[in-house]
């Protein structure tokens, strides 16, 4: 038998933040580290969404868990190690480089699959967390996805500074929001795909969901502070 874990807590705090979250709002639950027992506990209630960040825990759980679960890639990917996930992620949340997006792109078309992915937007003024400037970003919308023929380009995500500084994760929050009504209405993207705003985790989730998330990443207030 598999160690215990409480799983009537964890139940009801799965509850606890699933109904606490308005229903248009995906709960992507953030199973990094968590053992298959606890992510299988989580699927038996019906949930499906998933994030993880390591390439290689996502590669070794894939085949020990259900195969209609969404996984989420939502850490920093490196270009070599997007084969391990390539023939399965559902949503890549970081795409913080034209040359991930290529490496993504000659991937999924290895497996004959569209790979949906987010660009992610540095918007933590304080601290060096991955993700594209505004510049960068031009650049990608402007080079113009040729040949890019299977990836799809979903939407932005984000993470605000890791403070207790309220106003200031509200206004990154809604900075990254901002730039997602803008960038909808560029002829880049096709607003029709363009619709997933992934901001949140535990930590900061209220004001995110103020600002107009679509997609929440949330681990420790489901699984417990991480060890
Ligand atoms: C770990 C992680 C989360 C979840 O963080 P919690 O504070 O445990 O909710 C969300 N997003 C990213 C990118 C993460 O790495």
């Amino acid at each position: 038998m598999a160690e215990g874990f409480d799983k009537d807590e964890l139940v009801q705090r799965f509850y606890a933040v699933r109904n606490a979250l308005p229903p248009h709002v995906t709960l992507i639950a953030v199973s990094k580290t968590r053992p298959i027992e606890q992510i299988q506990a989580l699927y038996d209630l019906g949930h499906r969404a998933f994030g993880e960040n390591y390439p290689q825990e996502l590669r070794d759980k894939y085949p020990l868990l259900p195969a209609d679960i969404e996984w989420h890639f939502i850490g920093h990917l490196q270009t070599n190690k997007v084969k391990y996930i390539a023939p399965f992620v559902h949503l890549v949340h970081g795409v913080d480089s034209v040359k991930l997006l290529h490496e993504l792109n000659k991937r999924a078309a290895a497996e004959q699959r569209i790979q949906d992915v987010l660009l992610q937007v540095h918007i933590a003024v304080e601290e060096t967390k991955h993700g594209l400037g505004p510049k960068e970003l031009e650049q990608i919308l402007v080079a113009p996805l040729n040949g890019m023929e299977h990836v799809r380009i979903r939407g932005l995500m984000g993470m605000a500074s890791n403070t207790a500084d309220r106003p200031k994760v509200q206004a990154e929050f809604e900075g990254l929001a901002t730039l997602f009504e803008q960038m909808k209405r560029s002829p880049s993207v096709d607003p029709a795909l363009f619709t997933q705003l992934s901001m949140g985790m535990s930590g900061d989730v209220e004001p995110a969901i103020a600002a107009g998330s679509t997609m929440v990443r949330i681990g420790s207030a489901i699984f417990g502070e991480r060890g």
